[in-house]
């Protein structure tokens, strides 16, 4: 018996829609080949959807993606938008889809795949097998609290303020969702924060301790300075199983991790939501890419980090582990093959382009559904 998902595609712009055929390809191939079938809904975001409908997300896509039991997306902007009103520039779009849908877990994996260890700046024993997962608060902290502003004192000069302010649900959700996803993994986490210095940092670390020692005993929790935390990602990143951090540490030390990888065109994300009573939760599932304008239209994109953030989808909003594995087995297989985009292209190597690596993933697949 097959079951239908719902799931909703933005493409977006520039390479979006290139790696997302290869997508569709690949939930084709699952609807054929497993026990599972999709409702694929299309859709517009960022400079499609301002060409098409004049706004980079429109309520229409919005109320449909809330109906999605996940959204898969491209990526958004290029040069075509660049001299619009910052409200009206294609990168709206994703803030836009983001906030509406209450997505306030980041989940971010760093996974350096052993055919492109050389890829990475770091000796390849420090990298090698490397897979932390990073789950970041993404709708507090200090790029949201108020006041926030720029403004001209009394003898003429500025005064910039920020606010980062915190409160007991918002740490308490992510940290829940950091916990219940170490459960899926090694069954560690670190928390990264600067308790040492700012009292948001103090509530931070009493908040998820309290939680975990409520509710997830079971996982090993660790505190971690964010400072230190910098250092031990270059130095022995291996360490860490799930890194659970505040809006600004998370968006830089996850950041600094993605480079351990050695490729952009490598890296998938997601955007959770709360799960609701029957346990559906909102999310947006993206590569962490932009929409590379540079090449666009060439076929020299990688569709690797959208196929492994499709199989994000699978294994944290549909519970799909085996058929996410069996995505990113292909595609380590057809790295261990040889096969390269020309971001990754080293010497030795055979350089493929955008559909002929997704074709090869699908060969990978059928061997391994064998
Ligand atoms: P980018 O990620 O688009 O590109 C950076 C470099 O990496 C480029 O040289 C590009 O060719 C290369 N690259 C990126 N993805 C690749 C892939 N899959 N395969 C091969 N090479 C790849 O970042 P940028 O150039 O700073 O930004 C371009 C546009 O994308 C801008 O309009 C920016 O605002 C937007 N952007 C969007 C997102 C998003 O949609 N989430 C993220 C970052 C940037």
């Amino acid at each position: 018996m097959t079951r239908k998902h719902k799931l909703l595609l933005l493409p977006g712009d520039g390479i979006g829609p290139e790696v997302m055929d290869e997508v569709r390809r690949v939930i084709d191939w699952m609807g054929r080949q497993r026990a599972v079938g999709f409702e694929i809904a299309d859709g517009m975001i960022g400079g499609a959807a301002i060409d098409a409908e004049g706004t980079p997300l429109s309520d229409e896509t919005v109320a449909r993606a809330k109906e999605s039991d996940a959204v898969l997306l491209g990526a958004v902007g290029g040069p075509k938008w660049d001299t619009l009103a910052f409200d009206m520039r294609p990168e709206r779009g994703l803030l836009r889809i983001r906030k509406d849908l209450n997505l306030f877990a980041n989940l971010r994996p760093a996974v350096v795949f052993t055919a492109l260890t050389e890829a990475s700046t770091l000796k390849a024993e420090v990298v090698r097998g490397l897979d932390i997962l990073f789950v970041r608060e993404l709708t507090g902290g200090i790029y949201f609290g108020k006041p926030s502003a720029i403004e001209v004192l009394a003898d003429g000069t500025r005064r910039g303020v920020n606010t980062l302010v915190y409160t007991t649900p918002e740490i308490r959700r992510v940290a829940r969702v950091a916990f219940e996803l170490a459960r899926m993994r090694a069954g560690r986490v670190c928390s990264v924060d600067k308790a040492n210095v700012l009292e948001t940092s103090v509530l931070w670390r009493e908040e998820v301790q309290n939680l975990h020692d409520a509710d997830y005993a079971d996982i090993e929790l660790s505190h971690m300075y964010v400072d230190n935390c910098a250092m031990q990602l270059i130095r022995n990143p291996k360490q860490f199983d799930v890194i659970l951090t505040d809006n600004m540490f998370g968006d830089i030390l996850s950041d600094e991790a993605s480079m351990l990888t050695g490729s952009l065109g490598m890296l998938p994300s997601a955007c959770l939501g709360a799960a609701d009573t029957a346990g559906r939760r909102l999310a947006v599932y993206e590569p962490v890419h932009g929409s590379a304008p540079d090449i666009a239209g060439q076929g020299l994109a990688n569709p690797l980090a959208a196929l492994l953030t499709f199989a994000m989808a699978l294994r944290y909003s549909f519970d799909m582990i085996a058929d996410a594995e069996l995505i990113e087995t292909a595609c380590r297989d057809i790295l261990d093959e040889g096969l390269r985009t020309a971001d990754i292209m080293e010497a030795g190597r055979t350089q493929v382009s955008t559909a002929e690596m997704g074709e090869a993933v699908l060969r990978a697949l059928d061997r391994l559904a064998t």
